[in-house]
């Protein structure tokens, strides 16, 4: 913390009238201190040490770190605004001759006057009159705080006409310039409360209060002190700006067209546990928490008139909570695939192996109907998982018995919370073990008798097809200071192995029939392998209405996933069976997601595999590399990369060496400083912004620009270092600008 000691010397010499005490004067943090020494003694000195210096001793706010998505677009900022303070007992002005008093309260109160005409003149005019009787002004008080959070140029107007009695305290003001994008994931500040980031990474980006106070050196000099506050870091999520607007464009459609208690997305990678999208349609502008969006609408705001207080209250605190983790429903069929590779894990199951479907199943005098009434006839294990056929987990779970499928529902973290980085996330509800009978054991076996979070079900799901790992889901990749040193940060975790790979090859590879064939007819597009499992076909043992949850899972591509999306729409109003599904809301998801990633289709619309020779490749091992060399191994082999961290070390990478991918996919880089990086940071990405975009975030960040013939139209097509690489502060970045290139024509598959 720096310290900085302004003396402030007697000021001796002509002074334009006569004082009788003296006059402080300060202008706070804008540097400049006024201070008449009394030319009287020291009675009068020490008097005014007690009564006016040291009642001056501010906090000056520190400027909350930011809050961006992946891409550093930010969704949450504070800027550097002021409160504007009165002191009356400096502008009593009581020890002044009457005529010097009068010119300048007028002064100060006309110069307010035009900035704060809607202050009561007459009260604060009041308040700096001398009362006889105590022989202190009306308002003995130096700090009456006129006017909260100015904006700096407000603050430049004022203190440029060097008003007695003025000051100016330094705060903060956050704004969410993407006003409802994201609400319920970053969370909003309302007084001592927080939610969402703004709450579980609060201690990053509080940063810490500076101080701003007079203290005597000896006995006759005042000296200002200064502790300069620090900002707060910023926290970089995992989010991806554009996959959540889509994400939100989709839920806002469905609760439009079949209104729900809350519709909700999830977009993850389901090999990391990255979220790239969390959407809820209950969404709020977190610049104004406080007010109802659907006020607007006059049907609305009746209903909204005739509600109690309580009910009110109900509501906002409905539409703050983030449904994907803190609201529970039971699974249905999305938890089916769990049932059907556990029994494969463990053997009591073969691929090959069929099932008769009569359409129900009568176990000890209740009878459990499969949502085809008339049955589904034979079908294998894939076809059982296609058809979403309850008889056929009914059949594996009594043959796996309870103590199986309940250990493999532990492992697969259902009953527990994910520990995604998220504040209030529930645990969901499971039966005890002992209270596991036959009945019970048939109905888990479908995803019904317990309670899930989005953010379980679509966590236990990613393990099934990604290998066999229980990843920890996480929403902030980093928390970078402002130089640009990694404060915190998460990287993928492993929670626990839960199948082994081959288990999950058959599962990821069987469920693509659901898309092709079966129950996620509606999510299937054209040229792209998409693999999924549906839970909109409920029926049965289900008693209580308000339960329904109609869910679906997609994935994609089937033999490498990179995308897995759950959309769930929760307690629909006059739910009536087949009619609202959220089967379509995964199909636009992924279509957003093949659009804006421009991802090429695999297969001709005959259903034939397109045979592109540079189809896919093979990423190498970059452990240990420089980074400099692995990005011109991934340009060699057409591959995107995106860097977790500061330096020019590889240490880690995602996916593997050796793993078979797509071209254009994307590989993870965790990079770490070598011994040569000191002093060095790394370079913004600024690939897709406009010219002066790019100039301000790279000068900001330390850099100096050049353009290629400098042409300056257009946006950034490519940056030379390129991003991510640490290069020394100072380094001339090189940008490439031109016209972003037009959507390719193959995106128009339906
Ligand atoms: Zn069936």
């Amino acid at each position: 913390m720096k310290r900085k000691r302004i003396p402030i010397a007697p000021i001796k010499g002509r002074l334009y009238f006569a004082f009788f005490m003296f006059v402080i004067t300060l202008t706070i943090l804008g540097g400049r201190v006024y201070y008449w020494k009394t030319v009287k003694g020291a009675e009068y000195e020490s008097r005014a040490k007690e009564q006016q210096i040291n009642s001056y001793d501010v906090m000056v706010q520190a400027n909350r770190g930011s809050i961006v998505d992946r891409n550093n677009q930010p969704f949450a900022v504070s800027t550097v605004v002021y409160n504007v303070i009165l002191d009356s007992r400096v502008l009593s002005l009581k020890n002044a001759r009457e005529d010097y008093r009068t010119t300048q309260q007028n002064k100060t109160f006309a110069a307010l006057q035009e900035v704060f005409p809607d202050l009561d003149y007459d009260e604060l005019r009041h308040g700096v009159q001398i009362n006889p009787e105590t022989g202190n002004p009306y308002t003995d008080n130096s700090w009456k705080v006129l006017a909260k959070k100015v904006d700096k140029d407000v603050k430049e107007a004022l203190e440029e006409q060097d008003l007695i009695g003025v000051y100016f305290e330094q705060d903060t003001k956050r704004t969410y310039p993407l006003k409802t994008l994201a609400c319920h994931v970053i969370g909003f500040i309302r007084g001592d409360s927080k939610s969402g980031i703004e709450s579980y990474y609060d201690k990053y980006m509080t940063g810490t209060p500076g101080r701003s106070f007079i203290a005597y050196d000896g006995n006759s000099t005042a000296m200002r002190q200064e502790y300069d506050p620090k900002d707060g870091d910023t926290v970089v999520t995992t989010i991806d700006y554009t996959i959540q607007q889509y994400a939100e464009d989709i839920v806002k459609e469905t609760a439009e067209q079949w209104p729900a208690d809350a519709v909700g997305i999830i977009v993850m990678n389901p090999n990391t546990g990255e979220i790239y999208a969390m959407a809820d349609s209950n969404a709020f502008d977190l610049n104004q928490p406080d007010e109802v969006l659907a006020m607007s609408d006059e049907e609305f705001k009746e209903t909204w008139d005739a509600m109690t207080e309580e009910e009110k209250l109900d509501y906002k605190y409905n539409m703050w909570k983030n449904f994907n983790v803190s609201s529970t429903y039971e699974p249905g069929s999305i938890f089916k695939p769990i049932t059907v590779a556990a029994a494969l894990e463990e053997g009591i199951i073969t691929p090959q192996d069929t099932f008769f479907c009569s359409g129900s199943v009568e176990m000890y005098d209740e009878i459990m109907r499969c949502h085809l009434r008339s049955g589904h006839n034979t079908l294998d294990v894939q076809g059982a998982l296609a058809q979403s056929c309850n008889p056929a987990m009914i059949y594996i779970s009594q043959k796996m018995g309870k103590e199986t499928l309940y250990r493999y529902k532990k492992n697969f973290g259902f009953g527990d919370k994910t520990g995604i980085d998220l504040p209030a996330e529930e645990n969901g509800i499971l039966y005890g073990e002992d209270a596991i009978g036959p009945i019970e054991l048939a109905t888990i076996s479908f995803g019904q008798g317990f309670n899930t979070t989005s953010i379980q079900a679509v966590t236990a799901f990613s393990a099934v097809i990604n290998g066999g790992n229980l990843m920890k889901p996480y929403i902030v990749s980093q928390v970078v200071d402002k130089q640009g040193n990694i404060v915190y940060e998460n990287k993928p975790e492993i929670r626990n192995r839960v199948i082994s790979r081959e288990t999950s090859d058959l599962m990821r590879i069987m469920m693509k029939a659901t898309i092709e064939e079966g129950t996620g007819k509606k999510a299937k597009i054209e040229g792209y392998s998409i693999g999924g499992k549906t839970g909109t076909a409920q029926n049965g043992s289900r008693k209580v209405q308000d339960k329904w949850a109609l869910s679906c899972l997609t994935y994609f591509p089937v033999e490498n996933p990179q995308y897995v999306v759950l959309a769930v729409i929760f307690r629909p109003e006059d739910y009536q069976d087949g009619k609202q599904t959220p089967v379509p809301m995964t199909k636009k998801m992924m279509e957003d997601i093949i659009k804006y990633k421009n991802i090429q289709p695999s297969y001709a619309e005959d259903g034939t595999a397109i045979t592109k020779k540079q189809g896919t490749v093979t990423v190498d091992d970059y452990t240990n590399s420089d980074i400099f060399s692995t990005l011109l191994s991934l340009d060699s082999k057409n591959l995107n990369y995106r860097t977790v961290g500061t330096g020019n070390i590889v240490v880690n990478q995602f996916p593997h060496g050796g793993t078979q991918v797509e071209e254009g996919s994307q590989i993870t880089l965790y990079v770490e400083k070598g011994e040569d990086d000191e002093g060095t940071m790394p370079v913004p990405d600024v690939r897709g912004k406009n010219y002066s975009e790019a100039v301000t975030l790279l000068n900001d960040s330390g850099f100096e620009v050049k353009t290629e013939n400098e042409k300056t139209d257009g946006v950034v097509l490519s940056q030379s270092p390129k991003y991510g690489v640490s290069v020394e502060l100072g380094t001339e970045i090189t940008l490439t600008m031109g016209e972003q290139q037009k959507e390719e024509e193959n995106t128009s598959n339906e």
